[in-house]
């Protein structure tokens, strides 16, 4: 951890109670011993399959969800078992389905300043109408939109008033979590760069999670690639997408549609199925194992360090 880390996350782990094939009683590990850190002001995007743990991992660095084990430090503070109301408002989430977030029976104007008056006690009316017209500006939306309730506007506009919800707070960290998953295309690149012209202006940093590397790749200074609870691969974006190291990164990058037919069938590494039992962990390997073109006998026998591979370049994988 240095002094420029906003979020700094140290053998974070996470599991839950399943059940496997037979009925048998397991644990699913969901956070897998992570350690990670969030730079003030950028914006780290954290990429995997679905089941992947990477919401896991994003509530529980909003103390959302309580770690089993390992540390959570915020700007220095370590606040893993500490009281959360001092840092509930510096820490914020952006939810994937905008209208399951919002209260229907409430206007967007009670929706905004709810935020607006836990952390700024006092306000004349006046005061607070400006406030929450001030937010509606800054997310793209008209003040007349202060007096509607939430059905009443498209997905695109519902995530807008979630991002104005979070930001009434005056946050320093935001979790973004799949926040154009649920939206159509011709919306998501407006939230995007709605996020991004916000990052900006109010120097926000990010955790900015989503299933889909092309999403990811246009927002993030560096981007994290998770496999069963574990970070397997981070780096920069020119790393992850010009020199990815690992076999699992690779399949990622094989799956994003390109319209050239030529590039598509030279693309070496294909996505198999991300639903098979990953038999290198039961016998302590790589977790990857099972799906990995490259797996060797070492591969099955032992799991692989998380070492740097380049200047800031991460990766888990014994050939890499
Ligand atoms: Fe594949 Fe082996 Fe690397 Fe795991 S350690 S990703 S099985 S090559």
């Amino acid at each position: 951890m240095d002094s420029t880390d906003l979020i700094y996350i140290e053998n974070l782990k996470k599991a839950f109670p399943s059940k496997d094939v037979r009925g048998n009683k397991t644990l699913v590990r969901a956070v897998d011993d992570v350690t990670l850190s969030i730079k003030r002001g950028e914006c780290l995007g954290l990429v995997g399959e679905s089941g992947s743990g990477k919401t896991t991992l994003g509530r529980t660095i909003l103390r959302l969800v309580e770690p089993d084990s390992g540390k959570i430090y915020f700007d220095g503070t370590d606040i893993t078992g500490i009281n959360m109301k001092p840092y509930r408002s510096k820490m914020q989430i952006i939810f994937q389905n905008p209208s399951g977030s919002l209260d229907p029976r409430m206007r967007v104007f009670n929706i905004i300043s709810e935020g607006i008056k836990a952390t700024r006690r006092g306000m004349t009316k006046s005061e607070m109408s400006a406030a929450v017209f001030k937010l509606l500006d800054a997310v793209g939306l008209n003040s007349t939109d202060a007096y509607r309730y939430p059905h009443e506007f498209s997905g695109g506009q519902q995530q807008r008033i979630g991002i104005a919800r979070a930001l009434a707070v005056n946050p320093e960290f935001i979790v973004c979590d799949e926040p154009v998953s649920a939206l159509d295309v011709s919306y998501q690149s407006q939230i995007i760069n709605l996020l991004e012209d916000l990052q900006e202006q109010l120097g926000f940093t990010y955790l900015f999670i989503s299933h889909d590397l092309s999403v990811v790749m246009h927002i993030s200074d560096r981007i994290g690639v998770m496999y069963l609870g574990k970070i397997v691969e981070l780096g920069s974006c020119e790393d992850i997408f010009l020199r990815p190291a690992h076999p699992y990164t690779k399949a990622l990058l094989s799956a994003i549609p390109v319209p050239d037919p030529k590039i598509s069938r030279q693309r070496e590494h294909k996505v198999t199925s991300f639903d098979d039992t990953p038999a290198g962990i039961k016998n302590g390997g790589c977790s990857y194992c099972a799906l990995c073109s490259y797996a060797t006998a070492e591969c099955a026998k032992a799991a692989p360090e998380n070492r740097e591979i380049a200047t800031g370049h991460f990766c888990a994988c014994h050939l890499a």
